[in-house]
């Protein structure tokens, strides 16, 4: 610790520690890389039909033009190179679409970040607020997951709050796995946990452990069962294991695929 000169009030401050901030920059020098080499790939691709069909066009103007087998010749030349440019340009746009809407996902952010992303301003102040800390733990490369992404927001949304709400110190988390071509949510809190006689209702319309406790904190009895329901409507399953005074944790299983749309179709018509 030393004296220092604070660079916004100039006034004289002790350092308490230092901030180093890491970029791993690997991917996205391999990315530039990529970029020049198909830069390079691409003008040189132009290059050769453009330098062709100008060397023609030049001799048929310098008098070839006169000489008609030379004049189809040379024509025919110009049209196959012509063609071909075209292709060229045709395949760069239809690559330059499909790599945008690559990014327009999301920039390769997985379903179930994107969900979370969703849901952060609503989470992040209420666990500060409480002082307590959330771990999230997403893995960048988690395959997709089959359930569209409002309702796993909901999902997300409604374990994450009652983590929140039902713990007065230390931890909440979220960490995502895959498992056996499964998605594995684990939604885990230190709060108060819940009586084993109580876990197999808790899913239940309208249950609550503590009636008043819950009521006071704004709770109406039904958000564990809009989980189970949005859930079980794509197929997934939701288990939690619980220890009173020590926390809880809520698994939901998922599968992965892109079967969303047809799976909610089901889980609406379930309704
Ligand atoms: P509520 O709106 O009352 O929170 P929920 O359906 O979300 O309703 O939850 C039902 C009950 O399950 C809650 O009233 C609470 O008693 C209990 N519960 C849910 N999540 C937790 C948790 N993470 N820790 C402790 N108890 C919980």
């Amino acid at each position: 610790i030393r004296a220092q000169v604070s660079p916004i009030t100039g006034e004289k401050v002790r350092s308490q520690g230092a901030v180093i901030v890491c970029y791993d920059i690997t991917e996205i020098r391999r990315l530039e890389l990529l970029r020049t080499e198909f830069v390079g790939n691409v003008s040189h691709e132009l290059r050769t039909p453009l330098t062709s069909i100008k060397g023609f066009v030049e001799t048929l103007l310098d008098g070839a033009s006169d000489v008609p087998h030379l004049r189809e010749r040379f024509l025919n030349i110009i049209h196959k190179e012509t063609l071909r440019l075209q292709r060229l340009v045709d395949e760069l746009l239809t690559l330059s679409r499909i790599e945008n809407q690559r990014q327009d996902s999301g920039q390769g952010m997985s379903k179930v970040q994107e969900a979370y992303e969703k849901i952060r301003p609503v989470i992040e102040p209420y666990a500060e607020a409480k002082k307590i800390e959330l771990e999230i733990k997403i893995p960048r490369d988690l395959p997709e997951v089959g359930i569209g992404i409002d309702l796993l927001s909901q999902v997300l949304l409604n374990l994450m709050e009652n983590a929140v709400k039902y713990t007065v110190k230390g931890k909440v988390w979220l960490h995502a796995f895959h498992d056996d071509g499964k998605i594995l949510l684990e939604f885990g809190d230190t709060g108060c946990g819940i009586p084993e006689g109580d876990l197999p209702r808790i899913f239940e319309r309208f249950y609550r452990v503590d009636k008043a406790r819950s009521r006071e904190q704004g709770g109406t009895g039904l958000g564990l069962s809009i989980v189970k329901h949005i859930v079980e409507g794509v197929k997934g399953k939701i288990t939690v294991a619980s220890e009173l005074g020590s926390g809880s944790v809520f698994i939901c299983e998922l599968p992965t695929g892109n079967g969303e749309k047809k799976n909610e179709e089901e889980s609406k018509e379930g309704n």
